[in-house]
């Protein structure tokens, strides 16, 4: 072994740089988080060759001081901070002291910057961290920052760097990361002389989306907003027809840091709850802020991560945040005749949980309407006298009774039912629906002012289980209905077993299963939602559940299962009746237009279109 000596300053700032700086994009954020913290309201960065080469990061900021210039670029040298005790009140995006150094050691820097007070500004330059000028120059007041030929002195680290178009890439990111965390800067990104995108700097967070992500984004973007303890929650979400295949889209922000934050991203997912497909991720922006005595920032070099006092009161806020902003906007946006009508006021969370109307009918042939397509069913104990028969499942499905059906009305009256989910003058009060048919035994076709509706009768149905089973599991558990002959399932050891132990599991969710040997279980009861389910389909649940019964979110995952399997399937006939109830059903639902798979519900046509296809506009 060598002896041991100190490092000189230049081979610890290399060492320090692998550390800060990874490729050009970090040297963009760092120079640009120094831009903030000098409270610039304009910065423009200009890369070549995705910053490899040559990377410019110009502010108007409020510069440094000339003595205080070749200072900046020594380790840990910083304006920021004075004492240790300090970095637990930090506001400032820097506070580490080490870019400037870091990437002075690894490249050719200069740096240009004049305070306002000064009559002129002042040079410096670095290669490979050796200072080679210090000189006066005429200058506007703020700072700019060059960087060429990155990692130079490194090979090691320039192999590592990727092609041009990739650091590109990285670069965009970042840059519009930063964009979002700070909507009251203005931010111009040119690359290889070609400008990328111009933000407007007037505060507005949308206004910032839609210059980075472009109008489909842009324009389906809802607000978030949500004070809660220490925590202030301001963002955006997507509405969740639109989503991305990984967590890119996703923009955590800290006290105005960009982080990264898997306690975020999921608690944002937790927010869409089923809204999305699976595996799919949502587009969203979350912007916190409090205190900083409840964050640690300095836990990552490149202080990409925070850690945070109470996580699971971020977690629990960040959550609500964006499920209250979906709740809330969305049942009312879907129930806009015109979702470009942005303006209308917001439906109130009363309005949409107004109880259904029943609509009494009864159909021509005084005869109720049933399934022609036969499927096995299950015999209820509880099941009416009258019971119905196997032709006529779907009827119980969608949740009717004989007794309803046999009351009273006309079934052409009942078709022109009201949608009167709220008194007020809402747009959703007034809307008025018709149910014309079924197409393809399918899809329900439905009129709804001037608009023609395709209503998948599967997902639809989905939607409308899915919430009543969600709402009788948050009450407590989901009403169960006994079965009259108890149903012998054969599962085999495995799965019986497994069964078996998930007993109050499955109890809860309406399901009550006792062993029967060591393959076989007896289901005793089942939910009533799902009382028009099929043997096989319940076996089938069983198992799925079972699968699931693992997992910490079973409840989650399951409650979407059930919905599936006990909903109407797409090819079964449905009668008038059982249509009109479906679409009522489902308008009461919380989330008319998106099933917990993430599916589109209803396929809206409006009249102008219409019209515009056959020539008479
Ligand atoms: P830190 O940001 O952690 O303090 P840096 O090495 O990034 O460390 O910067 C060192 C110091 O140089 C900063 O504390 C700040 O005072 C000054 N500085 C750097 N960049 C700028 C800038 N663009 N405008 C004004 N001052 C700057
Ligand atoms: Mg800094």
């Amino acid at each position: 072994m060598n002896q041991i000596i100190c490092l000189d300053e230049t081979t610890a700032n290399k060492i320090a740089a692998g550390e800060v700086v990874e490729r050009p994009a970090s040297v963009v954020k760092e120079m640009v988080e120094n831009a903030l913290d000098a409270g610039a309201t304009s910065i423009d960065v200009e890369i070549r060759e995705g910053g490899k080469d040559y990377l410019r990061i110009v502010d108007n900021g409020q510069g440094i001081p000339e003595a205080e210039v070749p200072i900046a670029f020594e380790r840990h040298a910083t304006s920021k901070i004075r004492r240790a005790e300090d970095l637990f009140q930090v506001l400032s995006l820097g506070f580490r002291g080490e870019a400037l150094p870091s990437i002075a050691a690894v490249s050719e820097l200069e740096m240009i910057t004049k305070t306002f007070d000064a009559p002129v500004g002042t040079l410096i330059a670095f290669s490979g961290g050796k200072k080679m000028r210090l000189e006066k120059v005429g200058a506007p007041v703020g700072t700019t920052v060059t960087v060429r030929r990155l990692f130079f002195n490194t090979p090691a680290r320039l192999k590592f760097l990727n092609q041009a178009a990739s650091e590109r890439r990285y670069v965009f990111d970042i840059l519009g990361r930063l964009a979002l965390a700070h909507p009251m800067v203005q931010f111009r990104l040119v690359s290889d002389g070609e400008e990328i995108f111009v933000t407007p700097g007037d505060g507005n967070m949308e206004a910032v989306m839609w210059s980075i992500y472009g109008s489909r984004i842009g324009s389906n973007l809802l607000p978030v907003e949500r004070e809660a303890n220490y925590i202030t929650i301001r963002g955006l979400v997507c509405k969740p027809d639109v989503h991305r295949g990984n967590r890119q889209a996703e923009t955590f922000i800290v006290n105005g840091r960009v982080v990264e934050s898997s306690l975020m991203a999921s608690a944002v997912e937790k927010g869409y709850q089923s809204l999305l497909p699976r595996r799919r991720f949502p587009i969203a922006v979350i912007s916190l802020t409090m205190e900083p005595s409840h964050l640690d920032v300095n836990v990552h070099p490149a202080k990409r991560e925070i850690r945070f006092s109470d996580s699971s009161e971020v977690y629990k806020q960040v959550m609500l945040a964006v499920r209250n902003t979906l709740e809330s906007r969305l049942s009312f946006k879907a129930w806009s005749l015109d979702s470009s009508q942005k303006a209308t006021p917001m439906a109130t969370k009363e309005a949409v949980k107004q109880p259904r109307l029943r609509f009494p009918y009864e159909s021509k042939s005084g005869k109720i309407d049933s399934y022609q397509k036969i499927r096995p069913t299950l015999p209820f104990a509880s099941r009416p006298k009258t019971g119905l028969a196997n032709d006529e499942v779907a009827t119980a499905r969608i949740g009717y009774t004989p007794e309803q059906q046999g009351t009273c009305g006309e079934v052409m009256m009942v078709s022109e039912a009201s949608l009167s989910m709220d008194t007020n003058t809402d747009p959703i009060g007034d809307m008025q629906y018709r149910v014309l048919g079924q197409f393809q035994r399918t899809y329900v076709l439905a009129e709804a002012e001037e608009e023609l509706w395709l209503i998948d009768q599967h997902v639809a149905h989905e939607r409308i289980l899915y919430e009543r089973l969600q709402k009788q599991l948050q009450a407590k558990r989901i009403e169960a209905q006994a079965l009259l002959v108890p149903l012998h399932l054969e599962l085999g050891i495995t799965s019986t077993s497994a069964v078996l132990e998930w007993g109050p599991k499955l109890a809860e969710l309406g399901f009550e299963v006792t062993e029967f040997g060591p393959k076989d279980c007896l289901v005793r009861t089942v939910p009533t939602d799902l009382s028009g389910i099929s043997e096989k389909e319940l076996g089938e649940l069983l198992l799925e559940i079972i699968a699931k019964g693992q997992t910490n979110d079973y409840r989650e995952t399951t409650l979407i299962i059930m919905s599936c399997k006990g909903a109407v399937k797409a090819g079964e006939w449905l009668s008038l009746p059982v249509m009109e109830q479906l679409v009522t059903d489902l308008m009461a639902t919380k989330n008319p237009f998106t099933c917990p798979h993430g599916r589109p519900v209803v396929v809206r046509l409006n009249l102008r279109d219409i019209h515009r296809r056959f020539g008479r506009i």
